[in-house]
């Protein structure tokens, strides 16, 4: 079965994907933004700093960012990984390349979500979290949206939204993500291991489209 990478704008809805292939393929999700928050909430001067790094919607450090995925995939043994949130960055795609080969990682395929700014903005900005069980809601669409309000359906407890879902940090980590992460686009397209999929329409097509190119996958 082969590893994913996703790389997508911010918002785009890799977190929901990625939990229906955690659910129905057995993947193991690594996302770095989940990892980084983790950190973020400690109270040590690394923790605030990475706070501050993630509400402004600036990149924390290649260093660390590096040093948590190596031992993230370290910890790996035979099952599938989605990589969420990383490479965002030409170096970050290249460090990748070297920790795949010195794992002996070599079946993966990389999925780009393409998605306009206008449907981000309304992910972003409507986007609603469980702080327990970490489910996502939308305010703006009926189907996402939670059935009391501002509670989880699942545990029932208050939603909160991420500092970086703000319309301003969305559209400077906007801007990030044309700057600097779209040519690890190219870099894949290079090496022939990319598939881009439509992220304009609802998840369950999203849904259809990126299992259709896994389980093609699956049958290579
Ligand atoms: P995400 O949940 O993927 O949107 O990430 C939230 C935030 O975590 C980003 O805006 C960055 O501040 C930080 N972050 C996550 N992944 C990376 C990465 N690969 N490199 C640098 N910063 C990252």
């Amino acid at each position: 079965m082969k590893n994913i990478i996703f790389i997508a704008p911010p918002a785009a809805g890799k977190g929901t994907i990625s939990k229906y292939l955690v659910d129905n393929f057995n993947y193991i999700h690594i996302s770095t933004g989940e990892l980084l928050r983790k950190v973020s909430k400690e109270e040590t001067e690394l923790g605030k700093h990475i706070a501050s790094l993630i509400n402004n919607g600036i990149f924390v450090s290649d260093e660390l960012v590096l040093e948590i995925i190596k031992q993230e995939l370290q910890k790996i043994k035979n099952k599938p990984f989605i990589l969420d949130g990383i490479p965002r960055n030409i170096e970050q795609a290249e460090y990748i390349e070297q920790v795949f080969k010195e794992l002996s990682v070599d079946n993966y395929i990389v999925i780009n979500m393409e998605i306009n700014v206008e449907a981000l903005k309304k992910r972003a900005t409507g986007r609603r979290l469980c702080n327990d069980c970490r489910l996502s809601y939308n305010v703006y669409f009926d189907k996402y949206k939670p059935q009391e309000e501002n509670k989880c359906n699942n545990c029932h407890k208050d939603l909160i939204i991420r500092k970086d879902d703000s319309l301003e940090v969305f559209e400077s980590r906007y801007q990030t993500y044309i700057n600097i992460t779209l040519p690890v686009i190219n870099f894949y397209k290079n090496k022939g291991i990319i598939s881009s999929i439509n992220a304009n329409q609802d998840n369950s097509e999203i849904i259809k489209e990126i299992t259709n190119i896994i389980i093609g996958e699956f049958n290579d």
